[in-house]
């Protein structure tokens, strides 16, 4: 019998007897731990790359690897490249990595011991999208450490399809008029994926810095993108003049009017604006972030599962024991309880695990 315990202890900490495991660190550990894996480049999973990479060994993807360093501008330690399907040895356990289908280079990990096996998800995408294959849904699986980002019934996702579709149509609208648009979302990941959706526009299209950056890499790693041109090209000046779609992280949009963003951007016109996020998917959400981006439209376009395809997930996969983390954890717990009859519970932080000494043998 085995004892395990998995908690936040700033990130995600796995401990099966005497080994320790860090997911997704957020800062370099006060302990040695026997092992890091880093499932993607986004800066709330891999703060603690860099940090941890000269005390611990750190699996990664290689393009998780390549993000981590560009954006840094250091070079990580230490580091075993790990690619899907791929299984490495580390002596009492094994670990592999399966496609997680969120953004470039993101991983869910198998940690596996003779008798135990935990699967680790990171942030998953569990269907198809221009630029990500689902993610994979693992097997033989004992303890599932979930991402509940949108594990909420108000979460469910229209088709991507619909959702694509729905974007393009409200871009023709206003570019038809001679209109400047702006779309926000996540630079890495969203950034790239509304790029390749804006194959479907004939013309170039503008994208911000941040952006310009992800789609380089993407397109060094992956596949051609679309036909465009940096936002701050003197071509881009000049097309804009009669209109035409602008990408910028949406964090960018935040708290900006129209007349302000087209100031910031060096446009000459006000533009329509629009943001990407899978929270558009819930009404009680809905306005609230219209009203935080100053928007004129909404479309829940997420790089994440919604809360159907998680338990979709958690239905096929049927573990043992589910630990929720990040989001609506305990929510998201409570379904996976009440609607599969598996047992699951939200992850604790070290002082609640201290309180309440909880160790479970498995
Ligand atoms: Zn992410």
């Amino acid at each position: 019998m085995r004892s395990f315990k998995v908690y936040y202890c700033r990130g995600l900490r796995v401990k099966v007897d005497d080994i320790t495991i860090l997911l997704d660190p957020l800062t370099s550990s006060a302990v040695r731990a026997d092992l890091v894996l880093v499932t993607h480049a986004h800066s709330d999973h891999a703060k603690g790359y860099l940090r941890s990479s000269l005390r611990s060994l750190v699996i990664s993807s290689e393009i998780t690897k390549s993000i981590v360093e560009k954006v840094s501008r250091k070079r990580a330690l230490n580091v075993k490249i790990i690619s899907e399907g791929q299984r490495i040895s580390l002596g009492k356990f094994t670990v592999q990595a399966l496609n997680a289908g969120h953004i470039m280079g993101s991983l869910q990990y198998l940690i596996e011991f003779p008798d135990l096996t935990i699967c680790y998800t990171g942030d998953i995408n569990l269907v198809d999208s221009l630029t990500e294959r689902r993610g994979d849904i693992p097997s033989g699986v004992d303890v599932l450490i979930l991402e509940s980002t949108y594990g909420h019934e108000d979460f469910v996702f229209p088709p991507r399809s619909e959702i694509y579709s729905s974007i393009l149509s409200w871009i023709e609208k206003h570019t038809g008029k001679g209109e400047v648009v702006v779309l926000g979302g996540y630079a890495l990941g969203k950034g790239q994926e509304l790029t390749a959706l804006m194959k479907e526009i004939k013309d170039k299209i503008m994208v911000s810095n941040k952006v310009l950056l992800y789609n380089k890499i993407f397109e060094e790693k992956k596949f051609s993108l679309n036909n465009y041109i940096p936002l701050s090209s003197p071509e881009a000046k000049e097309i804009l003049k009669a209109g035409g779609v602008i990408i910028v992280p949406h964090i960018e949009l935040r708290k900006k009017t129209p007349y302000v963003l087209s100031r910031i951007l060096g446009i000459n016109k006000v533009p329509k604006v629009a943001v990407c996020t899978g929270w558009a998917a819930s009404s009680r959400m809905f306005f609230a972030i219209k009203k935080a981006y100053n928007v004129d439209a909404l479309f829940p376009l997420s790089s994440h599962a919604d809360v159907e395809q998680l338990l979709l997930y958690v239905d096929e996969v049927r573990p043992r024991i589910v630990y929720t983390a990040h989001g609506f954890a305990k929510k998201l717990a409570k379904l996976i309880r009440w609607k599969l009859g598996i047992k699951a519970r939200k992850v604790l932080d070290s002082r609640q695990m201290s309180l309440f000494k909880y160790v479970k043998h498995i």
